[in-house]
């Protein structure tokens, strides 16, 4: 982090500002068939790319409005892989600092070895060629014959295993990025149902079980692939309770489907689960997840107390949508279109309120983790409550922004720090 950075961070937070996030879906076309999500490719809706001028357009918006970080989401991004270079590198050309895309990975996937080596040898010469940081790759199951059927790409796990080598030569260290989901543990999960068990508190006990593994067997096959950093997305649905108080997605990787709704009780399960596998982890692969925002998810689903921090989407962070290519305060908030970011004023901020209607990490955990320096800078009084008060939340947070620097902020265009640092960390 430069010195310009931190002087501009520090203005940032005198002025009650956490560093700027805008995600631009800069496409909704995809290729593989996830049951999970609206834009697979056998749904039936008119598809969207953005054009370059609206890209360029929003880009030079966000770095005026002094966003740090931007990621282009799809759909499948690496579709228009020379159009995402260039967006990248104008990124750059803009100062945003925090460059990040992903992929389904489906140039990993094909019989082919010389022909897919040489795929993903291009895909990784493109993108080392700009000033993109990191690339997170998406994996939905501990379970590799799962992800490929989910996904419609078979031998893409192998083709990973095979290939990801080409990407690290290149300086570009890419993350796992799971979107958990009910087969996360595969059959162990998939095949969990109610109805098998003689009382609620039975199946929420073997509920915790499957996927306490399953997160196990994920980190397991993960690094067992080579990756050397590793994310989980919470579920993505709106339930009918959501959508009362709101929610309407706009981000159409939202889905009402059974394999990725999950009860207020399974919920809490699930984040507990996941806080508790964490650790063992930590210290063998770049676990970003933070467990602090895990532990508030968790109380909010177990006990309905709210130990998070607001989320700071239409605050600092925007979701741009590919099909008009408006600003939303988030995939979430699908009524409230602010209009092209370029032309957003900063009095639209007056009508936004703090915001907990929903689990999207990519808004969440940053929002929870800069929670207190904000508390810190303009409320200090209200921190010491709350570190009183919440002791293990607080300490949980101690423990994330250790980690976190241990980790080096989870740099993708370097290679792990040694595991002797990250542990002293984790
Ligand atoms: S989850 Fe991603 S890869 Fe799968 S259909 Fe949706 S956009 Fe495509
Ligand atoms: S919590 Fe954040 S991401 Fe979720 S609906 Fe509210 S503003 Fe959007």
């Amino acid at each position: 982090m430069t010195v310009k950075t931190v002087i501009k961070q520090m203005r940032d937070l005198r002025y009650n500002k956490t560093p700027g996030q805008v995600v631009i879906q800069y496409t909704d076309h995809c290729n593989a068939l996830c049951p999970q999500c609206g834009m697979r490719k056998t749904s039936r809706f008119q598809r969207h790319t953005l054009s370059r001028t609206q890209v360029r357009h929003t880009l030079r918006a966000a770095a005026e409005r002094g966003a740090y970080v931007v990621s282009f989401t799809g759909g499948e991004p690496l579709l228009f892989l020379d159009e995402l270079t260039d967006h990248i590198r104008y990124a750059g050309k803009m100062g945003l600092e925090y460059i990040r895309t992903g992929t389904n990975g489906f140039f990993f996937a094909g019989k082919n070895q010389g022909r897919l080596t040489a795929r993903v040898e291009r895909v990784a010469d493109a993108l080392a060629a700009t000033p993109l940081r990191n690339l997170w790759v998406s994996l939905d199951s501990s379970d590799p014959g799962t992800h490929e059927k989910m996904r419609g790409f078979p031998g893409l796990v192998e083709g990973i295993a095979k290939n990801l080598h080409h990407f690290h030569n290149r300086g570009i260290y890419p993350a796992a990025n799971m979107g958990i989901n009910r087969n996360t543990g595969g059959e162990a999960t998939r095949n969990l149902v109610p109805s098998a068990f003689s009382n609620q508190s039975e199946y929420l006990e073997a509920f915790y079980h499957a996927y306490h593994q399953a997160f196990s067997r994920f980190f397991d096959l993960v690094i067992s692939l080579g990756f050397t950093m590793v994310n989980l997305c919470y579920p993505m649905s709106i339930t009918e309770d959501e959508h009362n108080q709101g929610l309407e997605a706009v981000y159409a990787a939202t889905a009402q489907e059974d394999i990725v709704r999950f009860s207020r009780k399974e919920k809490a399960v699930l984040f507990k689960a996941l806080l508790e596998v964490i650790p063992a982890y930590r210290e063998q692969i770049r676990l970003f997840s933070p467990r602090s925002s895990l532990y508030a998810l968790f109380r909010h689903y177990a006990d309905r107390a709210d130990v998070s921090y607001p989320c700071r989407g239409g605050l600092d962070y925007f979701f741009i949508d590919a099909k008009d290519g408006h600003a939303y305060p988030c995939g979430y908030r699908g009524t409230e279109s602010l209009g092209p970011l370029w032309d957003l004023k900063t009095e639209t901020f007056d009508d936004i309120k703090a915001c907990r209607l929903c689990d999207w990490e990519c808004f969440r955990d940053p929002s929870h983790l800069l929670g207190p320096v904000l508390d810190l800078w303009h409320n200090p009084l209200k921190l010491m409550r709350t570190i009183k008060e919440e002791r293990y939340a607080s300490s949980l947070w101690l423990e994330d922004l250790r980690y976190y620097k241990a980790c080096g902020f989870f740099n993708g265009r370097k290679g792990p720090r040694s595991i002797k640092k990250i542990s002293k960390a984790a």
